[in-house]
């Protein structure tokens, strides 16, 4: 089924990303992890592709396995990395062979080696442009990708915004935002959305923190902020992985409270492919299709 149609369909989505393991040997945990989370109904389970070094293939396959044997509707991510419009073309094609309808079209970032992103030979260049080609090649309905404090590229965020609507008239059907650690960016990104004609759905993206390097390194690699508050809570304890967990919890608890206070469309929970934080979370919070 069509995440689109749902979408219009229900009031309120949940859902997880998972990504790839890099090691086969971990297939079987993010399986598990997979099978406990989706008994709590999400809309869709998304799978990502080739972020932070991980295999490409394996999203297909993942992707196949959650959607035609755990039959949970998923999300396929693709990005434009090194990749010719040849390749991603053969890339859609397996995902339609595996009854796959939903894809996230991103840009993807530049190799590790690489300061810059660089079109490939034949490929391209922005995430508008992918989602323009993957309507010429089948039905698919599309995500895409919003950065609450603008992409860390992005001269400003009214500049991305406006790209932003650049995917959607190119016919995204759907948003999920970036890491976010404070709603008042998330509530101005919607605003600035809402002022340039877009209408579609946007399903906030919820990072549950457990480790404070890991988070630390990644808020710096996605160009999100750590709040000072948080900050100074996550500082004093650092070394206390369990006190990090359990402020991580409540910290994710309180900001899907507000949000969901704030009617968005969707929380979209950054799982890590783990599922205890994520259970922990929804144990506390009242989503609105429960009300
Ligand atoms: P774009 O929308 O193309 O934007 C990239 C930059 O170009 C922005 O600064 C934008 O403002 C600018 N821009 C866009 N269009 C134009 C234009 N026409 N002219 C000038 N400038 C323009 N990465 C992965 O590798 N794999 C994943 O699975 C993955 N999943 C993700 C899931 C989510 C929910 C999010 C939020 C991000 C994900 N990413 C993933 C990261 C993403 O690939 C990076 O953030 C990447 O740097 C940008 O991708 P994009 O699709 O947003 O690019």
């Amino acid at each position: 089924m069509k995440i689109r149609d749902i979408l219009e369909r229900e009031k309120f989505s949940l859902s997880f990303e998972f990504f790839p393991p890099k090691r086969d040997g971990n297939l079987e945990n993010l399986y598990t992890a997979i099978r406990e989370l989706i008994l709590q109904r999400p809309v869709f389970v998304s799978v990502t592709y080739g972020a932070g070094g991980g295999t490409r293939e394996k999203t297909v396959e993942i992707a196949s396995k959650v959607k035609n044997e755990f039959d949970q509707e998923v999300l396929a991510h693709l990005t434009c990395v090194q990749s010719s419009r040849d390749d991603i073309a053969r890339v859609i094609e397996e995902l339609s062979a595996h009854n796959i309808e939903n894809i996230l079209a991103l840009r993807g970032d530049p190799p590790k080696d690489e300061e810059a992103f660089r079109r490939a030979p034949g490929g391209f260049g922005y995430a508008s442009e992918l989602v323009e080609f993957i309507h010429t090649r089948g039905d698919f309905s599309i995500g895409v990708a919003g950065y609450p404090e603008g992409h860390i590229e992005a001269p400003s965020l009214e500049v991305d915004l406006d790209n932003l609507k650049k995917k959607v008239d190119a016919g995204a059907h759907f948003i999920i935002t970036q890491i976010c650690f404070d709603n008042k960016h998330i509530y101005r990104f919607r605003d600035g959305a809402h002022a340039r004609g877009i209408r579609v759905p946007i399903i906030t993206g919820i990072f549950p923190i457990f480790n404070y390097r890991q988070i630390q390194r990644m808020a710096a690699l996605c160009g999100a902020k750590i709040p000072p508050s948080l900050h100074d809570k996550l500082d004093k304890v650092s070394e206390k992985d369990e006190e990090v967990q359990k402020y991580g919890i409540e910290f994710a608890i309180r900001q899907s409270e507000d949000l969901l206070a704030s009617d968005i469309a969707g929380l979209h929970f950054y799982s890590m492919n783990k599922s205890d934080h994520v259970l922990e979370i929804l144990r506390e919070i009242q989503l609105p299709r429960e009300g």
